[in-house]
This record gives C-alpha cells, sequence and structure tokens, in this order.
C-alpha cells in the first residue's frame, strides 16, 4: 500500500499533560482511505488533521453505517512507543465490518496506516505516568443516497489524541446501577460489533444511571433481562468465592481485548476462571451472602476499573467494603506493566513503533 503524505505547514503546540483528559485533543495528521466497489481501497493518505467533506446523504448520517476501534501508544520508560495487541484490533474491525456489511479491511492496511501515523506524530506520545496516545480508527459506509442498499462508497479513517490517566486520584472503586428497563443489545443484533449504534442505544439508561449519582450501568440480557452482560463500555468481572467469573461471549457482548488478555493470565497465573451465564439473581445472592469477594470492569480506556458498589432494583450492595480488592489490583499492575513496558512482557503482546 502507498500511502501519500501530505505534512501540516504549522504544527500545533503540545498540551501539558495535566490537562489532558479524554479525546479532546488531536495531534497533527490523520490518515484516511476510501473504498468504492469497483476499486477497492484506494487512495491512502495522510493528511493534516481536520474537517472532512460529507454529502448530506451519505448513508452513514442516516442509518448509523459505522464502526470503530480503540487503542493506545503507551511511551515506555526508555522513551520508545508500543501498541497493544494492535492485530487483535485489526482483526475486531473486520468482525464488525462483517456484521454490518461494510467493506473488510485488510489486516496489513490496517497495520501499515497504524504505524506510519503513529511514527509521524510520535511526539504527541505524551510520557507523564498514566497517560497515553489514544488511538481512534473508524470505518464508514459513504453512499451519497438515501436508498438503503449494500455499501459500494466507504471510507477508512484513524484520528489520534493524546489522553491524560484515567485515574488522577489513584484507582478509586466506582458506583453501579443495575439497569433492568433499557437493553444495550440481543443475541442476533450488532452487539458484538464495536458500532456508534450500540452507543446511542446506551445514552438513555448512561444518562438516567448518572442523574442518581451512579457512574455506569451494568447490563442485562435483552432476551430475558436475567444475565449479566457488561458495564457501561467495559467488559465485567467478579470474583466470587475465589473463582473469576465473567460472562460467555454469548453474541451480544463486546469481545474486549482486555478481557481476552486478562482471561488468558488469570489462567497462566493458576487462577480458576470460568466464562458462562451468570444471572443477576445469582450475583445478588453472593452479594448477600458475602461470597462476592470482588468486581471490576475492564476496557482499553480504564484498564481495569473496581466496583465498589452495585445497585439492583433500589437495593445498593457494597462490594469488598467499598475497596479496591487485591485481585483487581494485581491485574491493574501487571496489565499497566506490560502496556507502559515497565514489566517484561512475557506474552509478548506489545510492537514496538
Ligand atoms: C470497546 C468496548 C469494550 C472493551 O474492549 P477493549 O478491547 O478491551 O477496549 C467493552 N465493551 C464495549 C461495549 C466496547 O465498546
Amino acid at each position: 500500500m502507498e500511502i501519500k503524505i501530505t505534512r501540516a505547514e504549522v504544527l500545533k503546540e503540545k498540551p501539558d499533560s495535566s490537562t489532558l483528559g479524554f479525546g479532546k485533543i488531536f495531534t497533527d495528521h490523520m490518515f484516511i482511505m476510501d473504498y468504492s466497489r469497483e476499486e477497492g481501497w484506494h487512495d491512502a493518505r495522510i493528511v493534516p488533521y481536520g474537517n472532512i467533506s460529507l454529502s448530506p446523504a451519505s448513508t452513514t448520517l442516516h442509518y448509523g453505517t459505522e464502526i470503530f476501534e480503540g487503542l493506545k501508544a503507551y511511551r515506555r520508560p526508555d522513551g520508545e512507543i508500543q501498541l497493544f495487541r494492535p492485530l487483535e484490533n485489526a482483526r475486531r474491525l473486520n468482525r464488525s465490518c462483517d456484521r454490518l456489511c461494510l467493506p473488510e479491511l485488510p489486516e496489513e492496511y490496517f497495520m501499515e496506516a497504524l504505524t506510519t501515523l503513529i511514527d509521524l506524530d510520535r511526539d504527541w506520545v505524551p510520557s507523564a505516568e498514566g497517560t497515553s496516545l489514544y488511538i481512534r480508527p473508524f470505518l464508514f459506509g459513504n453512499d451519497e443516497t438515501l436508498g438503503v442498499h449494500a455499501v459500494n462508497h466507504a471510507t477508512f479513517m484513524i484520528i489520534l489524541s493524546p489522553v491524560g490517566s484515567y485515574y488522577k486520584e489513584g484507582l478509586n472503586p466506582v458506583s453501579i446501577m443495575i439497569e433492568d428497563q433499557d437493553v444495550r443489545a440481543v443475541r442476533g443484533g450488532t452487539g458484538e460489533a464495536k458500532c456508534g449504534g450500540n452507543y446511542a442505544a446506551s445514552n438513555r439508561a448512561g444518562d438516567r444511571a448518572e442523574k442518581k449519582g451512579y457512574s455506569q450501568v451494568l447490563w442485562l440480557d435483552g432476551v430475558e433481562r436475567k444475565y449479566i452482560e457488561e458495564v457501561g463500555a467495559m467488559n465485567v468481572m467478579f470474583k466470587i468465592s475465589g473463582t473469576v467469573v465473567t460472562p460467555k461471549l454469548t453474541g451480544s457482548i463486546l469481545p474486549g481485548i482486555t478481557r481476552k488478555s486478562i482471561v488468558e493470565m488469570l489462567k497462566n497465573e493458576g487462577y480458576k476462571v470460568e466464562e458462562r451465564l451468570l444471572s443477576v439473581d445469582e450475583l445478588a445472592q453472593s452479594m448477600a451472602d458475602g461470597t462476592l469477594e470482588e468486581a471490576w470492569g475492564c476496557g482499553t480506556a480504564a484498564v481495569v476499573s473496581p466496583i465498589g458498589e452495585l445497585c439492583y432494583k433500589d437495593k445498593v450492595y457494597t462490594v469488598n467494603e467499598g475497596r479496591i480488592g487485591e485481585l483487581t489490583q494485581h491485574l491493574y499492575d501487571t496489565l499497566t506493566g506490560i502496556q507502559w513496558g515497565k514489566a517484561e512482557d512475557t506474552y509478548n503482546w506489545t510492537l514496538k513503533i
């Protein structure tokens, strides 16, 4: 693949690490590439970061034909830059494309676009504790018609955003509301695809939880509203009587790369891990009888987010006295150690750029 590079004439000033937040600041360049049924993927280019032009009839604006990925570039203590399992993102992107009938992108195009763009903007990878460069690849249908047809034109892009530490005040356990009205996804729907539409469907419950003082919702399955699925936009895990239980991938759950990595790590370290259906009643019972030892969400943004309180049907349960659990802390330390290059990567999960 040939990438045409047009450099920004004036480079932006790099922000102070303490002011980064999440996804508000963007680097100097972005990657963009077009697809048409006749030509396939073509016109790979890196251009100065800026607005794009779309037809008002673009299918993505009307029918939600959009999928995305999320990963990070980390600054190692020796100054080098590395990614965490980027090929997993390339593969998941294509599984999401398949679900939405968007054209798949060859893995090597994804990898070359990613590494070329990051290399060009490498000075944007921050080095302060807990900071990183968030990478947002996304792909959308871009036909100029209101007719609902198969996708004939699409666009793939990557933008980069330096982000602050998720945990400015330390790894504080969060309060979660178990949602028993709205559902995020159903089996056979788009729950296992990383698509924008899933987020649109989640907004109302998220708003309601926030108004009640909770930071996220815990989703139940869309058919019986009985089985635990995910927490906000993270996968979820529980330590019950010494065993780590996480909902199995039934089709309505997003297959997180953090989830997959933690499961592999736990098994490697000799922990008992079960990927299975977990009903909200079983969870409530484990909270009532004290066998629920720890609970946490996991995903790229937060890595691991300890859960200190769960509310179900107006009953509030405290997990591990509202403190971060020993295993939760261990997982956070081990995974962030590998990601930021502070610990040896015995799993071969990282890729230096
Ligand atoms: C992206 C995402 C996750 C976490 O996936 P990671 O690959 O670990 O970042 C979990 N749930 C939802 C709904 C997501 O969109």
